[in-house]
């Protein structure tokens, strides 16, 4: 990994932290923004972001995660601690190129972090086939520093 995906992942660690410390990632609509990433929506190809999977591994699939598999499912998850359930779906485009795909349904936690209002700022991350499906995500995801990205995913309130 290079520098910024290393001080990203440290950073998304100390978010999730952040998130459990006031209950659950899942009163954070932002969490969700991050987490949720589907490149199917832009109607493109294949775009995938390492800071969603970085997220996904943390807070929904990873040993820090406060979503836990349900017995008997491959891909169903349920947060612990407020009851929110997602799938998991990953699907591979070539032998490089895994996207994984965290599909949430609305949150049963008490809102607590700020709405998704923005496009979120991310140091880079995205890959992809094509420079131009890459593109078409800028409508989501804007360009920020480490620490902007991390100051709007804790954002509180409204
Ligand atoms: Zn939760």
């Amino acid at each position: 990994m290079n520098d910024i995906a290393e001080q990203s992942a440290k950073a998304l660690a100390g978010v999730l932290a952040f998130y459990k410390s006031k209950g659950c990632p899942c009163a954070f609509p932002r969490f969700f923004q991050l987490a949720c990433f589907d490149f199917r929506h832009f109607g493109t190809g294949p775009v995938g972001c390492h800071l969603t999977d970085i997220m996904i591994d943390l807070a929904v699939t990873g040993p820090t995660a406060t979503y836990k598999l349900l017995p008997g499912d491959e891909e169903k998850y349920r947060c612990a601690v407020c009851g929110t359930e997602g799938t998991i779906h990953s699907e591979q485009f070539n032998i490089h190129m895994w996207i994984t795909v965290f599909k949430a349904e609305p949150s049963r936690a008490r809102q607590l972090g700020h709405a998704a209002d923005a496009r979120l700022p991310i140091p880079g991350g995205l890959y992809g086939f094509k420079q131009e499906d890459m593109d078409r995500t800028s409508t989501y995801f804007g360009s920020g520093t480490v620490q902007e990205m991390v100051d709007y995913l804790m954002e509180m309130g409204g």
